[in-house]
C-alpha cells in the first residue's frame, strides 16, 4: 500500500512550561483542544488538525518532533506558546525536524478584558513574547518556517493557514512522486535538461525512463471494455467535434495503456517526446488532456520538472475548483496597448483551465510523423492566474514565478487547432518578458489558477530553492541586483 493512501494531518503542539503549575497547563490544553475542534469543523481546509499536546521538556519535544518526522500521516507541525516556553529545551528536536514548520502567533482570547484582566490572566495569555522565544530559536536555527500572525478564528488568517497545507501536501507528495520518462528530452533543448539527483534529493522526486517499447505493449494488450469506459468518459466531458470516431478511439487505448503501465509502476507524472513515438499511431494529446484533468502531472518532449511539478502544483490546489495545467508561451500579440502571450502546446494543454466544454477534434500534426491525433480544442478560462517554471542552474533549482491577467481572446482563432489561453503578464509583456529571460525562464511552465505566488514562494523556502518572483512591481535594474546576490548567497550555501 502506497504510504500516502494515508489522508495527511497537521500537528497542533502547543509549546509552555513547568513554571507556572498544574492548573495552567491544563488551562492550555483546554483551550488548544477547542481551537483544533473549531478548526476541523468550522473550515473546509484539505486536512485535519490534531491536538498533540502541551510540551515542557526538551525531551518531550525531541521525542515528539522525532515522531513528526517518522510518522507518514503527519504533513507538518503547527506550532504556538500559549504561554512563555523557553527555547534552549526546543533545540534537540527543531535541529533534527525535517517536515513543514508552521509558528502561529496567535492568542485565545481576542480581546483585552478590560475589568477583569489582572495577572494571572496575563501569564496565561502571553504569547505576545512568548512566541517571540519561540521565533528567536527559529531564527538562531536558520530553520526554513512559515510564521503567521493573527486572531486564530479569523478569515485572513484561516485561509493563510490554508495555503501554509497546501503547500506542504505538496511537498509531501513529492516525497513519493515516480515520475516515468518515455524517451529523453527533445534533442540539444537545454532548459529541459536537470540534475535528477538532485531533484530526488531536494524534492522525493524519482525520474526515470522506460522504453517506449514498454509503453506500447500495454497499449496494444489494452481490453475493448476497457477502452469503452474511457470513450464514454470522453462522452461524458467533452462535445465531439469529428467523424473520426477511430482516431479518438485510438486516443482511448493510448490512454489504457498509459494508465496501465503508470498504475501498476505507482508513478504520478509522465513525459512523451514526439521524437520517439516507436510502435504508436498518434501523439498522446487528448489521452495525456484527459489524464492531466484526473491530476497525473504531464511534460512535453521529455519535460520531467514540469510534469512533477504539474502533479504537485496540482494536488497542492485539490478542492479548489480552479485549473492547473501544463503550458507554454507560443506566440505574441504586440499590438500597442494590447500586448499578450497566446499560450498552447502542439496538444497537451489540461480541461481543468478550459472557459467552456471542450471538444475533441482531430487534425494533421506536422511534427511527429504520425496519424492525425485527437485532442481537446478550447480558450482558456479569464482571470488571474500563475506561471511556473523551474530551471536548474548547476548546483541549485531556481523556481521563477509571473503574475498573469489571463483573458479572453481578442477575436476568434478558427483555424488554430489546439487548446490556447491569452494572458497579460505582470507587469506588462515586454518587463514581463525581459526579467524571464534574463532569469533563464523556460517556455514551458505550470499555469494554474488555483494557487498564487504565496503558495509558490513558500514551498521555495521550504524546499530550500532560489525563488524569483515577476509581479506588478517588477524592475529589472532591481531583479539583476537579486540575481547577483542569490548567485553569492547560494555559493556560500545560505538561502537568501
Ligand atoms: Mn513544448
Amino acid at each position: 500500500m502506497n504510504k500516502l493512501s494515508q489522508q495527511p494531518v497537521f500537528w497542533f503542539i502547543v509549546g509552555s512550561q513547568h513554571l507556572y503549575g498544574e492548573e495552567t497547563i491544563k488551562q492550555v490544553e483546554v483551550h488548544a483542544r477547542e481551537m483544533a475542534l473549531y478548526w476541523n469543523n468550522e473550515t473546509n481546509w484539505p486536512a485535519g488538525v490534531v491536538y498533540k499536546g502541551v510540551v515542557v521538556s526538551s525531551d518531550q519535544i525531541k521525542k515528539l518532533l522525532s515522531e513528526a518526522n517518522h510518522d507518514p500521516s503527519c504533513a507538518g507541525v503547527i506550532s504556538w506558546m500559549h504561554t512563555f516556553s523557553p527555547s534552549k529545551m526546543w533545540i534537540a528536536g527543531l535541529r533534527d525536524y525535517k517536515k513543514p514548520y508552521l509558528h502561529l502567533n496567535t492568542q485565545f482570547n481576542r480581546d483585552i478584558p478590560w475589568n477583569e484582566i489582572d495577572m494571572d490572566f496575563m501569564n496565561l495569555n502571553q504569547s505576545a513574547h512568548g512566541d517571540r522565544e519561540h521565533g528567536f530559536i527559529g531564527a538562531r536555527l536558520r530553520m526554513p518556517r512559515k510564521i503567521i500572525a493573527g486572531y486564530w478564528k479569523d478569515a485572513a488568517v484561516l485561509d493563510r493557514m490554508e495555503a501554509f497545507m497546501r503547500v506542504a501536501i505538496g511537498i509531501r507528495v513529492g516525497q513519493t512522486l515516480r515520475c516515468a520518462r518515455f524517451g529523453d528530452n527533445m534533442r540539444d533543448v537545454a532548459v529541459t535538461e536537470g540534475d535528477k539527483v538532485e531533484a530526488e534529493r531536494v524534492f522525493g522526486w524519482s525520474v526515470n525512463y522506460y522504453p517506449l517499447g514498454d509503453l506500447v505493449s500495454f497499449v496494444e494488450g489494452a481490453a475493448d471494455g476497457d477502452i469503452n469506459a474511457i470513450m464514454d468518459q470522453y462522452h461524458q466531458r467533452y462535445d465531439f467535434k469529428t467523424d473520426d470516431l477511430d482516431a479518438v478511439r485510438y486516443q482511448a487505448k493510448l490512454e489504457c495503456g498509459l494508465r496501465g503501465f503508470l498504475d501498476q509502476g505507482g508513478f504520478q507524472a509522465f513525459t512523451s517526446t514526439f521524437e520517439d513515438l516507436h510502435g504508436l499511431e498518434q501523439l498522446e494529446g487528448l489521452a495525456a488532456q484527459n489524464m492531466m484533468l484526473d491530476g497525473y502531472g504531464y511534460g512535453a518532449e521529455g519535460d520531467w520538472k514540469t510534469a512533477c511539478l504539474t502533479h504537485v502544483m496540482k494536488k497542492m490546489a485539490e478542492g479548489l475548483n480552479k485549473g492547473t495545467s501544463f503550458m507554454e508561451d507560443y506566440t505574441y500579440h504586440l499590438e500597442p496597448g494590447h500586448e499578450l502571450v497566446l499560450g498552447a502546446h502542439m496538444l497537451e494543454v489540461c480541461p481543468s483551465i478550459a472557459a467552456g466544454r471542450p471538444a475533441i477534434e482531430v487534425h494533421q500534426l506536422g511534427i511527429g510523423n504520425r496519424k492525425p491525433p485527437a485532442r481537446l480544442v478550447f480558450e482558456g478560462a479569464s482571470g488571474p492566474a500563475v506561471l511556473a517554471s523551474l530551471v536548474d542552474m548547476g548546483g541549485r533549482m531556481r523556481l521563477i514565478v509571473n503574475d498573469c491577467e489571463a483573458v479572453t481572446p481578442l477575436q476568434q482563432m478558427p483555424k488554430l487547432p489546439v487548446a490556447r489561453v491569452m494572458w497579460k503578464p505582470e507587469p506588462n509583456l515586454q518587463t514581463s518578458a525581459e526579467a524571464w529571460i534574463l532569469c533563464g525562464g523556460a517556455h514551458h511552465t505550470v499555469m494554474s489558477y488555483a494557487l498564487n505566488s504565496t503558495h509558490l514562494r513558500d514551498f521555495a523556502e521550504m524546499t530550500g530553492l532560489e525563488f524569483i518572483h515577476i509581479n506588478q512591481d517588477a524592475d529589472i535594474q532591481a531583479l539583476k541586483k537579486e540575481l547577483l546576490w542569490n548567485e553569492l548567497a547560494f555559493k556560500l550555501n545560505m538561502q537568501p
